[in-house]
């Protein structure tokens, strides 16, 4: 049997940041406890993948889930257990941002079952924070760690992102310093996006920032991966990084092809073997959706095996040690990578871009850096 993962989607953040183009808006407390009751609602009427029906994962995404409280994280994670039957030992991680927790809500959050927090830092330099329009300083970061610490919490992620406007190779070297001194379990890292209709492309445009620069972004991303390796973390994924043991045991459910149900605003869903589904976007339309008709699905994609091959190449892929077990892919999908993919594999082991081991395939250094050049092949 296999063993799912549940994500939920929190939607309300302290202020818009400026480069954000997530499913989330301001924190208002009527719309949140009216959110609140819709998600315990579409938990407890969730009718897909019986056979799934034990969880050994719970993410709460977002958003700023810590900006609801011990008791709504409380209503929800009651909703989540009489819903799916958890396993002893759970992960259940919460994103949390910089100056938005106290010590009692931590504790609060602690007693309620979340034993992991994913803590977005993102820069220790005041100046990126706010042009990211973050409401956080760099002395927040550190002083959430320590009362997360405080609280008992002994797996902690850190958001990073680079390729910011004005950001340099130095400040970047100096962030890790920061960042690595603190010793967080675990790191993931992000390249800055730039998107339409965010005011940050609109500050781009009108020249108070220049554009990341992509070759900065990727000799960031060099600096890291030796700077992590250098301490003790494992590169396990191409943009994550962990002491040992402690990967995200949620996110490696998106790259193995496990399932996970998505509850909320904007979640997504996949049953492990072809079926995907997402909710809609907006969380007042997600709650009247709840409310007047039970769910809030608006999209449900039934992938052929071929897609849900090159689904599983791509994303299989992302873990760097682990890579893709290639018999296993053929007895799962009954395609033979090596000669459906020949001239595109062949030439990308000429580039060194991957590597076969045995019937292990997988990224090199370089690979992982043009990894969507790789990923391509196979959509
Ligand atoms: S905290 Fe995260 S989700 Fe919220 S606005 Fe900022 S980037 Fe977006």
């Amino acid at each position: 049997m296999k063993r799912a993962g549940i994500y939920i989607h929190i939607p309300f953040c302290r202020a818009r940041c400026s480069y954000c183009d997530f499913a989330t808006g301001t924190y208002e407390s009527a719309l949140a406890d009216a959110y609140v009751r819709a998600l315990v609602a579409e938990i407890s009427s969730f009718g897909g993948a019986e056979e799934c029906a034990e969880a050994d994962t719970i993410y709460f995404g977002g958003g700023t889930p810590s900006l609801l409280t011990p008791e709504q994280i409380a209503h929800i994670l009651g909703a989540v257990s009489r819903r799916f039957r958890m396993t002893p030992r759970a992960e259940v991680t919460m994103e949390m941002n910089p100056g938005t927790v106290t010590p009692e809500a931590l504790r609060g959050f602690r007693e309620a079952g979340v034993n992991r927090a994913s803590f977005g830092a993102q820069t220790f330099d005041d100046g990126e924070l706010k042009r990211l329009g973050r409401t956080h300083t760099a002395h927040d970061t550190r002083r959430t760690l320590s009362l997360l610490r405080d609280a008992g919490f002994d797996n902690i992620s850190f958001d990073l992102i680079a390729g910011l406007p004005d950001q340099t190779l130095e400040g970047w070297s100096r962030n890790l310093d920061e960042a690595l001194a603190l010793r967080p379990e675990h790191l993931s890292l992000y390249l800055l996006e730039v998107h339409e209709g965010t005011p940050l492309a609109a500050q781009i445009r009108e020249g108070r920032y220049t554009a990341p620069d992509a070759d900065l972004a990727a000799e960031m991303y060099i600096l890291l991966a030796e700077r992590t390796r250098d301490v003790g973390y494992e590169q396990y994924e191409i943009s994550n990084f962990c002491l040992p043991g402690r990967e995200s045991r949620h996110n490696m459910k998106y790259w193995t092809g496990e399932p996970y149900f998505g509850f909320g605003c904007s979640a997504h869903s996949f049953d492990g073997r072809t079926l995907r589904w997402s909710n809609e976007r907006d969380a007042r339309r997600y709650v009247e959706m709840l409310e007047t008709r039970g769910d809030a699905l608006v999209e449900r994609t039934e992938l052929d095996e071929r897609e849900a091959s090159a689904e599983a190449l791509f994303l299989g892929l992302r873990l760097l040690g682990r890579g893709v077990n290639l018999s296993e892919h053929r007895a799962r999908f009954r395609l033979d990578v090596r000669e459906e993919y020949a001239a595109d594999l062949s030439r990308f082991t000429d580039a060194g871009l991957i590597e076969f081991d045995g019937d292990i395939l997988r990224l090199t250094p370089a690979g992982a850096l043009l990894s969507n050049e790789v990923f391509s092949a196979f959509v």
